[in-house]
């Protein structure tokens, strides 16, 4: 698949350019394997990149503005330092929407004041999008990496991530946490990343050799997304306020604990004791999980993740039937350790841990009983934690 995209874009580049790129560069989606809704709690999340990915060829040009070329969509966009802050082209019409996530990043690193220096560039992606891959943290974090290779500067991971968070929450205009560009940034080979979302501090967990990581993606893409989320967002906010009569110094969700909570939850509307109780519990499995995996526990941790599609489904409520279908059909499949929906939730992807000898036969059985039950062919991908964004050449 690498091959292929980078020979793509490759041609691509050299019929519309004229030349060969100078640089290619590689920026993963990223898979959420426990942690689910607590990065804005200042929770701790568990996700890996992945395999897939957006490649970017490109090239210095002495023009005041850069080209971008988005090859799966087919269209191109120009823009330059002095037509980014009315989010328009060279041409003054405005750049399409998913113009906007590179052109976020040449706007988060003015805001830095670092060089942004125009460039002719070549994209493409085989992460899904709108799934909840992250396919728009993996576009910022490749043209991160394009703008730092041109510029001569050079940031650690982590503040570039939270450049491309910058770019998504205040240039497209997307409220999302930090994990997404995290991950695709700071991905290490072979390894889950335990990331707390109040510190930023983060560390690597192995994944034992003989489990696959598997992606079943639904097909169905609910346009939640905004609205249901800000109020998932807004419950967990009232939920400290109240709390907050009791135990003033709690600051977020993060602060309170399952027993404290357990003892305090009568006092809070039963809506958003529910949003509540998901997040102070899914808190307390994400920090089991890294004991269990440091000890190969892969049983038990597949539990926590059946656990937690429970959680998301019965108190967080962002499951849909199609995300419960593909989850229960799995978890009877043999092999199987863990099963869940991922990311936000309201359809897109679940994410399965599963014996490696069984990955290829737990694939067919569960695309054949999902497209049984529902009628629609999902995608299901067998996949590796891999590298974040890097430089190829
Ligand atoms: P996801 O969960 O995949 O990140 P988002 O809605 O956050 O979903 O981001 C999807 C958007 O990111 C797309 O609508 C598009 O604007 C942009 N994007 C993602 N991948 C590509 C790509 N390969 N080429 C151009 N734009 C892309
Ligand atoms: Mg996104």
């Amino acid at each position: 698949m690498q091959t292929n995209l980078i020979g793509h874009i490759s041609t691509i580049f050299r019929e519309k350019f004229g030349h060969v790129p100078a640089h290619i560069a590689r920026a993963p989606g990223r898979v959420n394997l426990l942690g689910e809704h607590v990065d804005y709690n200042d929770g701790f999340v568990l996700p890996a990149a992945i395999d897939r990915a957006t490649y970017i060829a490109f090239s210095p040009t002495g023009a005041p503005h850069s080209t971008l070329w988005a090859a799966d969509f087919d269209q191109q966009v120009s823009f330059s330092p002095e037509t980014i802050s009315t989010k328009s082209q060279v041409d003054s019409s405005p750049i399409p929407e998913w113009g906007l996530y590179p052109a976020g990043v040449m706007w988060s690193l003015m805001e830095e004041t670092l060089p942004a220096f125009s460039m002719n560039a070549v994209f493409a992606s085989d992460v899904p999008r709108g799934s909840g891959l992250s396919s728009s943290a993996s576009v910022e974090m490749a043209f991160m990496l394009a703008w730092q290779t041109l510029g001569g500067w050079t940031l650690p991971p982590m503040r570039r991530a939270l450049l491309g968070q910058k770019a998504e929450n205040h240039y497209v205009g997307v409220n999302c946490g930090i994990m997404d560009q995290f991950a695709s940034a700071c991905g290490v080979e072979n390894k889950l990343l335990l990331l707390d979302c109040r510190s930023l501090e983060w560390k690597t967990i192995p994944l034992p050799e003989h489990v696959s990581i598997v992606i079943a993606d639904t097909t169905v893409r609910r346009k939640l997304t905004s609205g249901e989320y800000n109020k998932r967002r807004a419950a967990c906010d009232e939920a400290v306020r109240l709390l907050q009569q009791d135990l003033p110094y709690i600051e977020s969700l993060r602060d309170i604990n399952v027993e404290e909570f357990n003892r305090l939850a009568k006092k809070l509307p039963g809506e958003i004791e529910k949003r509540a109780r998901h997040v102070v519990e899914e808190i307390e499995r994400s920090n089991q999980a890294e004991a269990l995996l440091e000890a190969g526990n892969v049983r038990n941790f597949g539990r926590l993740m059946n656990e937690c599609h429970i959680s998301l489904r019965d108190l967080y409520e962002v499951s849909c039937p199609e995300l419960n279908v593909m989850v229960n059909i799995a978890q009877s499949i043999d092999g199987c350790y863990g099963a869940r929906l991922t990311g936000a939730g309201f359809g897109g992807c679940t994410v399965n841990l599963v014996a490696r000898e069984n990955a290829i036969e737990f694939s067919r059985t569960l695309a054949k009983g999902y497209e049984l039950e529902t009628g629609l062919p999902p995608e299901i991908y067998i996949t590796r934690a891999s590298n974040g964004a890097e430089l190829l050449r």
